[in-house]
């Protein structure tokens, strides 16, 4: 959906809605959207601004990707919400002597006449998961000595086993 600065000219613009799988493309990301997303929210320029656009709203989506310790599934149920402000990138342009001032780098910029819904989407879905994704906290990951899921079937090996298996190594070389 695209939030026209121009129709944003006559009113604030209102948006509900559900964006099935495969329309924002995640694919890129190791991600994989399994619910529908469904956004509502609102767009408005705001008076006395050189053309600044708020964009705010809630969403609602599932996603999955590969757990970082075990490689099983990781599921992050998501809803979160959203306040953002965006300037034309001409007024960059204008204020190219003017440095960024430091806290002012939660405003974005846009080009043309105004931005995709499924771009801005896209951003807030990567913001909002974790740095590690696991499929849970307490997930034990897989042993690097046997390979087993851990979570799965809780294996004998201890830490220096793998020390032992290098000695095994060493002495079928010999
Ligand atoms: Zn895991
Ligand atoms: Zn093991």
């Amino acid at each position: 959906m695209f939030l026209s600065v121009k129709e944003m000219e006559l009113r604030k613009v209102r948006f509900d809605e559900t964006f099935q799988a495969g329309r924002i493309d995640f694919s890129g990301e190791d991600l994989e959207q399994i619910s529908p997303l469904r956004a509502q929210g609102s767009a408005e320029l705001l008076a006395h601004t050189d053309g600044e656009v708020r964009i705010r709203g809630t969403y609602t989506v599932e996603m999955r990707s590969q757990c970082d310790r075990c490689l099983g599934n990781a599921v992050f149920p998501l809803d979160a919400g959203f306040d953002l402000y965006y300037r034309p990138v001409s007024v960059i342009a204008r204020e190219e002597e003017v440095e960024i001032e430091e806290g002012e780098t939660e405003i974005g910029f846009y080009e043309g006449g105004g931005l995709e819904l499924e771009g801005i989407l896209l951003e807030q879905v990567l913001l909002a998961l974790p740095m590690q994704r696991v499929c849970s906290e307490v997930c034990k990951g897989i042993c690097p000595v046997c390979g087993t899921n851990r979570n799965e079937t809780a294996c004998d090996c201890r830490a220096e086993s793998s020390d032992d298996r290098w000695g095994a190594l060493r002495k079928l070389e010999l």
